[in-house]
């Protein structure tokens, strides 16, 4: 019996997650390899989804994240309240290949903080890492902004898969740290 309260307990561990950045990155691909192992090379397929949400176990405790997707407002620069509201952890993503999509880093993370806690835990996720001839950005640039701005970094391929389940679960391991410490 008490085994069964303690598992019910654990469905108070869900947490909002706002995959952010520059049309085109690759934030639609990153949620569709995380959450369905798929990827697709045609981009308006990003239309529709609002958010996918992706059980995990940590310290034998489910974990649900619900990870929001942007579905194309990014574009005109409309990414509404809404869609950062209650939000506890955010994945900011750029592409390697296009230093313009690195520089709106700043910018996102300011709307960030204007939408939500300074707290939010965030990672910087430096897209693309199999389109190597075409890199614009360095590895030490990524790390260095990371370091300045105190964020998680990350370079990932949702093409080839590497690093995409590991740039999601260091958020929610992170984010479930903190606050089970703050509940104890
Ligand atoms: P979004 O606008 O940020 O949601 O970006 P999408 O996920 O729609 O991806 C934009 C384009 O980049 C699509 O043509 C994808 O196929 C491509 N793409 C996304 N991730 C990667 C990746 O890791 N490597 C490569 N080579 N292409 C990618
Ligand atoms: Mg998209």
């Amino acid at each position: 019996m008490a085994l069964h309260s303690e598992q019910d307990s654990t469905d108070d561990y869900l947490f909002k997650i706002v995959l952010l950045g520059d049309s085109g990155v690759g934030k639609s691909n990153l949620l569709a390899r995380y959450a369905r192992n798929e990827f697709f090379a045609n981009s308006k397929s990003t239309i529709g989804v609002e958010f996918q949400t992706q059980k995990m176990e940590i310290n034998g405790k489910e974990v649900k994240a619900q990870i929001w997707d942007t579905a194309g407002q990014e574009r005109f620069r409309a990414v509404t309240s809404a869609y950062y509201r209650g939000a506890v952890g955010a994945l900011l993503v750029y592409d390697i290949t296009r230093r313009q999509t690195f520089d709106s880093i700043s910018r996102w993370l300011h709307e960030l903080h204007t939408h939500c806690d300074m707290n939010v835990i965030t990672i910087l996720v430096g897209n693309k890492k199999d389109l190597k001839d075409a890199r614009e950005v360095s590895t030490a640039d990524g790390k260095s902004l990371a370091e300045t701005e105190s964020l998680f970094f990350m370079e990932t391929s949702a093409l080839d898969s590497s690093n995409v389940n590991a740039a999601f679960e260091t958020i929610v391991k992170e984010i479930y740290n903190i606050l089970s410490k703050k509940v104890m």
